[in-house]
């Protein structure tokens, strides 16, 4: 059992993030101890199988000696070094070149953040930058999608789309725009593919008129969107948005800290699409959520505009802990381990997951199942016929939460009725089987 005096003491001072505060004063914290493969374990000693990868960044699985062996090694020799002023590190620079080798494109460049916000934030600069010095200044606006996620950021919390980000906080600002999410299950223009490219299309270049072509700077979107329901677009459509911001001359960002490490199947979702973004913002994966890093990755020509721009003068944008040596060579021995049979197993284990989920379409709660790869989704209704949401009331996310928890499973709960899934790649047979059979039984009991 978990010690009274830590339940109290987690109440009395610890903020925790994303939580309603006097909610959590009531309902008190779960603690988990430990944890291994795809199995964690409470302070109980009761088991769990973990459906959503911590929060999906444990991509690897958790206990992976080799991992912790190249933390400790680097600690050992090099625990810091600053990436400022022309220093460096080994792992970093190594770090930097595997990942523009098989990055998609001419996204030859790398720039190490903590995390995802962070990485969005540093591509907001970087653009801001890139227009001064291609003397455009007035391109200071920015699109982003409803049921977008972009960060919690000062400003990246405005790119994202959720309203708990925003309510109280002054944000959006007035440079942050946004059009309709693609969400095939719930667009006015249906389910067909194209229509919903088409619908998405001339959103985009309505809003880009609104705004003024000269004015606008870049749009952003997520290959699958994570945060807002795991909404997965039509074949196609990122391409074709893709396209459009080209058309428009306005850069394109792949917000890929999510989908990339493998989420999806590849090791980027932008390959899979046969795309190559201007930049591509990652994390989670990238260290399996061993250590905290993120990586922004930047096109040539993006590149070779801020370098000319500055001349011999500093870019003036870093981090203590940028490029950190330790998190550096996480990373390494995860994308080792990622081309050493994990991303091949999170294919095996994608198929098994779908083609179960899929299974429990007959439920009378299950509106759609959808996903790709390790990562998915079901999105619970009343009335299947109409798509008639779950009240609020009815079933508040939490208790869903609550209820799969009970039954041994961690998943997500969105509080639009959408239950969220990406396990780690690791997973077995029975791990999927599990998720499915207590998805079941959670469903069951919701009824
Ligand atoms: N971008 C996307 C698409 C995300 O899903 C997230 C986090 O879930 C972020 C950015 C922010 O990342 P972080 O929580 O590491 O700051």
């Amino acid at each position: 059992m978990l010690a009274n005096s830590l339940i109290e003491l987690d109440r009395a001072h610890l903020i925790h993030p994303v939580s309603s505060y006097r909610g959590h004063e009531a309902l008190g914290v779960r603690v988990l101890k430990s944890a291994k493969g795809a199995t964690v374990t409470e302070a109980s000693g009761r088991q769990l199988v973990d459906g959503f990868a911590g929060l999906w960044c444990v991509n690897a699985g958790y206990g992976h000696d080799s991992i912790v062996e190249a933390a400790a090694r680097q600690m050992r020799e090099l625990p810091y070094a600053t990436a400022y002023f022309n220093l460096g590190s080994e792992p970093a620079i190594r770090l930097a070149s595997e990942l523009a080798e098989r990055a998609p494109g001419n996204l030859n460049h790398v720039y190490f953040t903590l995390g995802g916000s962070d990485a969005v934030d540093s591509t907001i600069r970087f653009i801001r930058y890139y227009w001064n010095a291609r003397g455009e200044p007035k391109r200071d606006q920015f699109i982003s999608m409803e049921q977008g996620y972009h960060g919690s950021s000062v400003v990246g919390a405005g790119l994202t789309a959720l309203p708990a980000f925003h309510a109280g906080f002054g944000i959006p600002f007035e440079w942050q725009h946004k059009i309709p999410s693609p969400y095939p299950y719930r667009n006015p223009v249906g389910e067909d593919g194209n229509a919903i490219i088409a619908a998405s299309l001339a959103a985009l270049k309505a809003k880009i008129e609104e705004i003024g072509p000269e004015r606008v700077a870049a749009f952003y979107a997520e290959p699958i969107q994570g945060s807002g329901g795991v909404i997965v677009p039509p074949k196609g459509w990122i391409k074709a948005i893709r396209e459009l911001c080209r058309e428009y001359g306005i850069l394109f960002i792949a917000d890929e800290v999510i989908t990339g490490f493998g989420r999806t199947g590849p090791l980027f979702a932008c390959t899979d699409e046969d795309i190559v973004p201007d930049f591509m913002t990652t994390a989670k994966g990238l260290t399996s959520g061993y250590v905290p890093m993120g990586a922004v990755f930047m096109a040539d020509h993006v590149y070779d505009v801020i370098a000319d721009g500055a001349g011999n003068s500093a870019v003036g944008h870093g981090y203590t802990y940028s490029a950190h040596p330790v998190s550096a060579a996480v990373a390494l021995e995860v994308l080792r381990l990622y081309e050493d049979g994990l991303l091949e197993n999170g294919i095996k284990a994608g198929a098994r997951l779908m083609a179960g989920l899929e299974g429990l379409s007959d439920h009378p709660l299950v509106g759609e199942v959808r996903g790709r790869g390790m990562l998915a989704a079901i999105e619970l209704v009343v009335d299947k016929q109409k798509k008639t949401p779950l009240p609020a009331s009815a079933m508040p996310a939490r208790r869903v939460f609550d209820r799969a928890w009970d039954n041994g499973l961690i998943i997500r709960a969105f509080a639009n009725g959408v239950l969220g899934y990406a396990p780690p790649l690791c997973c077995t047979d029975s791990d999927i089987d599990a998720i499915i059979e207590r998805t079941r039984r959670t469903l069951d009991q919701t009824l």
